[in-house]
């Protein structure tokens, strides 16, 4: 494979180097010339006396012979070879002038087999005029056109143009098929490499010629794991050695859209999704692997555009949110205010720092890395923050007719960040609200079982496929029910919510029946007794 020589080179994955010690002559001369040797000792071993034809044909084998193992091959042409098939042939031709006979006629065959295998359609004429001229001829010269003997010669000399046909034939078809696979393979717009056990590139196709062009200018050694222009989905980070995708499947690992940028002129780098696959042989044992690269620069390029528009977004709301946020608690500090308008503003208050909270989460998702959660934690009253998020989506459920319950302790106490844990009950309060037809059901439950407080939200909506429910934690997921039927959001309510329960080192589950309904599932440890901290869950009762 060329890889080594240029950074550019590719060859075709259906061709993984096979030895074929039957292409040097020097070898598969030495094959002929042991069976030479065998019918000559059989035939010197028999009681009928050989006459002087053995001995010359094994004279000139002697000088053939010599001549294979000595000749520089490779700097000769390619039809060199010829001469040495034909030179056996004509000592066939010799060993068959010997009346006791034996059985080197049979050993056409092998100048045929050569011949064919490596010239194909010449290699069979060759075969044929090679077998007519230097043994059919003379062997029916020399002893006459009797019966037996035509019979004899004429059918070795057949059966050697038929061994030599058919494995022309077999040869071509083969050889169509490797050029079909590779021009296949060479014209996906997907990079592949084959390794074998050692890590070694055995093939690469045109396209990753082109990808290991950017990210190895000076070239590749051919090998896993050469460090060179490659960078992590940051496109800044250079990858190490032990982390370039081909080390990685090197050592067996199998993987997914593992992203790279390679090159670092930013007008041509590509961003490459890598996936690996193990090859293994016929007794299941690691023999290899197969990577494919996809190029994903466009939508690469895209994600980030999309965060820096949502960042300039979420920017420009925050000051005007800042006002209206300002200005509402300067309200409230009046004294003359009516108790309804008081509660009213304040209602304001809590939904403009939602709102602030929201932008704030936009931006944080946003960023390409995502930084752990700034967390506040104070001992909360955790009970009072779950009515409250029920309260706040009381109107909700109202417009939208869905029934909602809530079942608390009186005071449930655990050192928390309350605008966090209020914002994941928020969203998973309202996003069970948003999912449910009219006339539903949505309860929220908060208790202890025995080593962790559980929030429940359970609702009797839609319902999720089991095939959405492992990415609904992800940015920007949202289910075909959603989009179908023009729910609004934007997929990030879940994923704040899961990084919030898990800055608390707690867990979300979800469990759900399409067209029955979901229930989502926090669950937050206590605090260890021997922390000695206070845990205060008092009269279990309940509020709407
Ligand atoms: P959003 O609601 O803004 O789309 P979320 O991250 O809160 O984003 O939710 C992601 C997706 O999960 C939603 O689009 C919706 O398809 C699905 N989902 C979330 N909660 C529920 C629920 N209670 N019932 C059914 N589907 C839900």
């Amino acid at each position: 494979m060329a890889v080594g020589e240029s950074a550019g080179g590719h060859g075709d994955l259906t061709t993984a180097p096979a030895p074929d010690v039957f292409a040097r002559p020097g070898v598969a001369q030495s094959l002929c010339t042991a069976l030479f040797a065998l019918d000559l000792v059989l035939r010197f071993s028999g009681p009928a006396e050989s006459g002087p034809w053995p001995r010359a044909g094994a004279g000139l084998l002697v000088v053939v012979t010599v001549a294979a193992l000595a000749l520089p091959w490779r700097r000769l042409p390619a039809w060199a070879p010829v001469v040495l098939a034909l030179c056996d042939l004509a000592i066939i031709g010799v060993f068959r002038l010997d009346p006791v006979g034996g059985g080197s006629a049979v050993l056409m065959v092998l100048p045929g087999l050569y011949l064919g295998r490596y010239h194909g359609r010449r290699g069979v004429i060759t075969t044929s005029l090679g077998t007519t001229l230097f043994v059919a001829v003379p062997s029916l010269a020399y002893f006459g056109w009797d019966g037996p003997n035509v019979s004899r010669i004429l059918l070795s000399v057949l059966v050697a143009i038929a061994a030599s046909l058919a494995i022309a034939s077999a040869v071509s078809r083969l050889e169509r098929q490797r050029r079909v696979s590779a021009a296949i393979v060479d014209s996906v717009d997907v990079g592949l490499v084959l390794l074998d056990d050692e890590g070694v590139y055995q093939a690469v196709n045109r396209r990753h010629g082109d990808f290991m062009g950017l990210a190895y200018p000076e070239g590749h050694a051919g090998r896993a794991g050469q460090l060179g222009l490659v960078y992590s989905a940051d496109g800044t980070s250079e990858v190490t050695t032990t982390d370039m995708p081909t080390a990685l499947a090197a050592r067996g690992e199998e993987f997914d859209d593992v992203r790279i940028w390679v090159g670092d002129d930013p007008l041509t780098r590509r961003a490459l999704s890598v996936s690996a696959r193990v090859v293994r042989d016929s007794g299941g044992r690691f023999d290899g692997a197969a990577l494919a690269y996809k190029d994903v620069t466009d939508f690469m390029r895209a994600l980030s555009v999309k965060d820096e528009f949502v960042s300039s977004v979420s920017h420009e709301l925050r000051t005007p949110l800042t006002s209206i946020h300002g200005y509402t608690q300067l309200l409230l500090e009046r004294d003359d205010l009516p108790a309804e308008v008081r509660s009213q503003l304040a209602v304001v208050v809590r939904n403009t720092e939602r709102l602030q909270r929201l932008v704030g989460d936009l931006l944080h998702t946003s960023r390409a890395e995502e930084d752990a959660l700034d967390l506040q934690r104070r001992e909360t009253d955790l009970a009072e923050v779950v009515r409250q998020a029920v309260q706040a989506a009381e109107p909700a459920a109202r417009e939208n007719d869905v029934r909602l319950e809530v079942r608390t302790p009186e005071r449930l106490v655990l050192k928390v960040d309350a605008q966090r844990i209020a914002q994941a009950v928020d969203n998973l309060v309202s996003n069970a609200i948003k999912y449910t037809p009219r006339g539903g059901e949505v309860a929220v439950e908060l208790g202890i079982d025995a080593n962790r407080v559980e929030i429940t939200v359970r609702d009797t909506g839609v319902g999720i496929d089991a095939a959405d429910r492992d990415r609904l934690f992800t940015r920007f997921f949202r289910a075909r029910h959603a989009e179908e039927q023009s729910i609004q959001g934007v997929g990030l309510g879940l994923n704040i919510t899961r990084s919030i329960v898990e800055g608390h080192a707690g867990r979300i589950d979800v469990e759900s029946e399409v067209g029955r309904g979901s229930t989502f599932r926090v669950r937050l440890p206590l605090p260890g007794k021997a922390a000695g901290e206070p845990v205060g869950a008092e009269v279990p009762g309940s509020g709407d």
